[in-house]
Formats: structure tokens, sequence, C-alpha cells
């Protein structure tokens, strides 16, 4: 049985890298700026062309619902008050209320929410879960800030989102750079923003809660556990046997990690592993556990030993079966898909290839388990705690556990059904599958008046 992780334990300001630690790595595949939304936009319209989706549809698909963006204040430890920018895109609610994740990173932008919004409808809709999509989030670096700080920005930004959000509207969830604590914070400052009979009623506001303050039992392995699914159902239809097999993982995040310490249960040995810090590299393989906790305890891989440090290429070129990308978007380009050795790359991370990278991955053979199929573990343990928040219970870390792996497999076979039949890829037949139940519910409500 695991334990959800005290989110406490996910530092706001990890000590400062050892000397011997890794140079920093670079965000993303070099070269132009890097247009998210637009590569989202494409696949939507390759897969609304293998489905013959009505042009309205599509159009409206298209584009987010809603776009916002605000700005607010905050006050720093050190008495200055500082202008922060937050984004909440709303992309669809055909489904039921908007849902995804909140992201605080450096790098965030319109553009990325934009892509990931519109990811969680896919992703909401391939996996029959009666959600919209949405995604949201600050620009910022919550490790250059103190857990005080932190704290004020968070609530700041989720009072400063008003009513946008809601239990029965849009509903939040942790995303990079955000965590069971924050969600705790968020849900409190919502809570005193409602009235105080509708107090208990407003619980289901965000998920991925700590467990005490209403979250579920396997929410914060759910994305790294859902991975895990889909790589044992991609191992017994290739029939691979995953004893002995080596991974690779970028990000030891959330995901990251959690996805490394299931797959170690099934004999599958980490051996090279990177994050914001750099990437190191153990032929022998980590103890993905102890990696685990090493992060948790000092916010980044910097300075384990037993790891030799080496570079992005490095890593990108490591000897490994299986890669897991859960960090960033756009993290395989060209370079990185014609050195890869693994054999399948299973997306933890969201838009983690970029589409030349896509293309070199399916010359060379390697499959691919796409983003959309691949973490959607994380948003239906979400719908259970939201669930379990409605009906005031509480449901059995097996109870949960039990249900993703249905979810899971049915969505998998879905998808793997669409492929066969339209002979498309993977990629295409997660959109396929996700848009044919969004068409079909504007076929049956039309469009308002
Ligand atoms: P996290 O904040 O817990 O971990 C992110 C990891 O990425 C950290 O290890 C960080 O050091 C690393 N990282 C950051 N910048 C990097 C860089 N430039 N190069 C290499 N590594 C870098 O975040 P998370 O929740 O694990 O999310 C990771 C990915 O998974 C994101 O794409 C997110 O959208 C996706 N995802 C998360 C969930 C969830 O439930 N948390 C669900 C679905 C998808």
């Amino acid at each position: 049985m695991t334990t959800p992780a005290d989110p406490a334990q996910k530092p706001a300001r990890p000590t400062a890298p050892p000397s011997d630690s890794p140079s920093r790595v670079d965000n993303a595949v070099p070269g132009e700026r890097y247009e998210f939304f637009k590569v989202i936009q494409g696949y939507l319209d390759r897969a609304a062309s293998v489905i013959q989706m009505p042009e309205y549809v599509r159009a409206i698909l298209s584009q987010p619902k809603n776009e916002l963006i605000v700005n607010f204040p905050v006050r720093m430890d050190d008495g200055s008050v500082r202008l922060f920018k937050g984004y909440r895109i709303q992309h669809s609610n055909i489904l039921g209320p908007y849902k995804g994740g909140m992201r605080f990173h450096e790098s965030a932008s319109l553009d990325d929410f934009k892509a990931l919004a519109a990811m969680m409808t896919w992703k909401c809709s391939l996996m029959n879960l009666p959600y919209g999509g949405g995604k949201g989030g600050i620009k910022f670096n919550p490790r250059d800030v103190s857990r005080n700080e932190l704290q004020r920005i968070t609530r700041r930004f989720f009072h400063s989102l008003g009513s946008n959000i809601g239990p029965d509207y849009d509903i939040p969830a942790p995303d990079m750079g955000t965590n069971a604590q924050t969600m705790a914070w968020a849900m409190d400052t919502y809570m005193n923003t409602v009235g105080m009979v509708n107090k208990q009623a407003a619980t289901g506001v965000v998920t991925g809660k700590p467990i005490a303050s209403g979250g579920t039992y396997g929410r914060e392995k759910a994305t790294g556990q859902g991975v895990v699914h889909c790589i044992t159902e991609w191992a017994e239809r290739e029939r691979v046997d995953l004893e002995g097999k080596r991974l690779m993982v970028q990000g030891f995040g959330n995901v990251g990690s959690h996805t490394a310490v299931l797959l170690s249960k099934l004999g599958v040995s980490l051996v090279a592993v990177g994050d914001h810090s750099g990437y190191l590299y153990n032929a022998e393989g980590f103890n993905a556990h102890r990696l685990q906790e090493y992060v948790q305890a000092k916010g980044s891989i910097a300075g384990y030993p037993n790891g030799k440090p080496i570079s992005r290429e490095e890593f990108f070129a490591a000897d490994a079966d299986i890669f897991v990308p859960a960090a960033l978007e756009n993290q395989i380009g060209e370079e990185e898909a014609t050195a890869l050795k693994a054999r399948l790359v299973a997306e933890g991370a969201n838009g983690p290839c970029n589409p030349a990278g896509e293309e070199v991955l399916a010359k060379r053979g390697i499959h691919v388990l796409p983003d959309v199929l691949a973490n959607a573990g994380g948003v239906t343990v979400s719908y259970y705690e939201w669930v379990q928040n409605k009906r005031s219970e509480q449901w059995t870390l097996e109870e949960v556990d039990e249900r993703l792996e249905t979810a899971m497999k049915g969505a998998y076979e879905r998808v793997e059904h669409f492929a066969r039949k339209h002979r498309c890829d993977t990629r295409l037949a997660c959109y396929g599958v996700a848009l044919e139940r969004l068409v079909k519910v504007y076929a049956e409500r039309e469009i308002f008046p």
C-alpha cells in the first residue's frame, strides 16, 4: 500500500545544489519559439478529418471558451510588493465542469495554458469523465520564494479568480510546481469566499488535496500509476517482459518519481534520471524509492550519491528500454528522438514530443503512449475525489486503485480499437476517440439559441 506522501515534504525552496551537481539543463529543444497551442490545433485538425468531424464543431473546439488573465499584488517577506500574472483557460465545458491543473512555472505562458487546457478536454472525453477541460497557473518559479510567500501567492491568486472557479464550474488540481499543499490553501481560500452555509459543499472546488482536507487515497501516485497501467498493457500486447528492463525518466517530481517507484516493483530498473538541476546515470540502477525520498527532502536530484552526472545529450542517448518524459513540453525534438535507444516512450508529461521528434520516433519504429492517454490517471482519480466529496465518502486505496486500473485499461482498449479501425497512430486514435464523444454531444444538444 502506498501512503500518499506528506505534501509539506516538497519544499518551496530547496537547498542549493552541491558543487558536484551537473550544470543546469535547457528548458526545451533549442530553436525558434515553440508554439505549443498550434501543435495541439494541428492534431485536432488531423483527427477531425479522420472522423469527418462537422466543421462547426472543429471550429468551436479550435479555441478555448474563456481566457482569463489576472494580475495581483503580493507582499513579499522583505516588505516589498510584487505583481504576479495568473491565468485560467477554460477550453470546453460541454461534457461537464472545466477541469485541469494549475501550474507554477517560470516559463508558463498563455500559449502553453491554451494548449494544456485543450488537452484536458480531450483527456476527460477519452476517459469518459463528466468534465470539460481547463488549465492555468502563475508565471513564476516557486523555488524562488519562501513557503510563506508561496502561500500568500497561492491564496491571492485563487482569490483573484473569484467565482471563475467552483465545484460545479471549474475545478483546478495540481500540476507542475503545485502539490496537495497548494490545493489545501486554494480550497481554504475559496471556502472563505463563499457563504457559511455553503462551505462544506465547496470542498470539491479543487482536487488533489491532502487526505485530511478532503483528498482521496491514491491521488498522489495516480498519474504515475496510470502511466504504469499503460506500460503494462503495451508490454502485454507486444509480448515484452518488463522484468529487467531499463528505464530513463526526465522530471522526477510527482509523475516521474511515482512512475519509477511503481515500475521498480515490476522489476524495471531506473538507470537514467533528470530534472531541472541536471541528469544522472547509474548502469546498476537507482533505488527509485530512495531517490524519491531524497528529492522530497532536498528539492532535486542534485548531489544524489551513486549517480554519475551526465549531460542532457548523454541522457537522451542512454542505454534504456523505456523512456518516461515527466517534465515539460517540447523536450523530444529531432535530435533527441534520433539519439534515443528506448523502444517505448510513455508520455507522463503533456506534450513532451514536438512534431519533428514524433516523426523521427515513428520512422524509427519507437512506440509512443500519448500524453492524453498515458497521464490521464491523475484526472481520473481527481474525479473519484470529487465524487467522494459530493457524497461525503472516503474510499479505500484498494477501491481507488481497482477503479483506476479498469478505467485505464478501458481507455487503452478504446484507443487501440480506433487505431486498428482507422489505421492511424495512437495519438490520432486518442484524439479520435475523444472527439467522437464530443461530436455526439454537439449533435444531440446543438447550438444555443
Ligand atoms: P512536478 O512539479 O511534481 O515535477 C516536475 C519535474 O520536472 C521536477 O522534477 C522538475 O525538476 C522537472 N523539471 C522542471 N523543469 C525541467 C527542465 N527544464 N528539464 C528537466 N526537468 C525539469 O510536476 P508533475 O506534477 O510531476 O508534472 C510533470 C508533468 O506531468 C507536466 O507536464 C504535467 O503537466 C504532467 N502531468 C501531471 C499530472 C499530475 O497529476 N501532477 C497529471 C497529468 C500530467
